[in-house]
């Protein structure tokens, strides 16, 4: 089995670094990964400048560039075959909810998805890497899951409690929570007195009920959501026809 393994943390990440140690275990991993921390950029390419490959002592190739930009290289000329799973993370901190709009964790699972591969977007819910080891393990045992019945390519979302491995209670099947609007921006002035803004934390959960990603986490157990990139909106394209009839 071959895996592509990217991340928005930069190639540096200790998440990266447990993933590729626990999935090189029993798969051949290529790692393409930024080479500083990108997170927040979601699906975005650089298509202003050009982009480098570099490759660190370790095999790790590092992009000057965004998690889409990395996947995008690889399964466009980079790597000479093809990887049967495009697998991404260990995240520092949760992609749940709406912020999976915003992850360049899940974009570069995405990236993959979109070139017809399944792929993989993993996270652990609290930053700090607080039981990383535990997560790369739950990772591994999720790559090894068949997933009987899913039609290829799947897109899953997982994130991971902070726990010891012992203490998860398991796995849900879940679907995305919501996120109350984000937090204000953040006003202040610079050394020199000019005004700058901090884009603010998001808000505060909205449904985090039973089902959601948010809830089965906070419950203990690991949750996977399986994710598609259509943004049409089936019930307004119905009544968008009638309108225009
Ligand atoms: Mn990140």
């Amino acid at each position: 089995m071959r895996i592509l393994i990217s991340n928005d943390d930069g190639y540096l990440a200790p998440g990266i670094i447990a993933l590729a140690n626990v999935l090189g275990q029993f798969a051949e991993v290529v790692v393409v990964a930024p080479d500083s921390n990108r997170s927040g950029s979601s699906n975005s390419l650089t298509l202003d400048r050009p982009l480098r490959v570099q490759r660190a002592s370790n095999g790790f190739y590092y992009v000057n560039g965004t998690p889409s930009d990395c996947v995008h290289i690889a399964l466009t000329g980079l790597l000479d075959k093809k990887p049967d799973l495009v697998v991404s993370g260990i995240n520092n901190g949760q992609n749940m909810g709406d912020d999976t709009l915003y992850s360049g964790t899940v974009a570069a699972a995405t990236e993959g998805y979109l070139f017809g591969i399944s792929a993989i977007a993993f996270s652990q819910v609290a930053h700090g890497w607080a039981e990383i080891d535990s997560a790369a393990r739950i990772a591994a045992e999720i790559v090894h899951k068949r997933f009987v019945g899913m039609q290829p390519p799947f897109l899953l979302n997982v994130n991971i409690p902070n726990l010891p491995y012992e203490q998860i209670k398991g796995m849900r099947a879940t679907h995305l929570g919501k996120r109350h609007y984000a937090e204000p921006v953040i006003r202040e002035l610079d050394p020199r007195g000019n005004e700058i803004f901090w884009i603010g934390p998001p808000g505060a959960t909205k449904n985090a009920g039973v089902g959601t990603d948010f809830h089965a986490t906070s419950d203990g157990y690991v949750s996977i959501t399986p994710l598609q990139v259509d943004l049409t909106h089936a019930t307004q394209l119905a009544v968008l026809k009638e309108s225009l009839a």
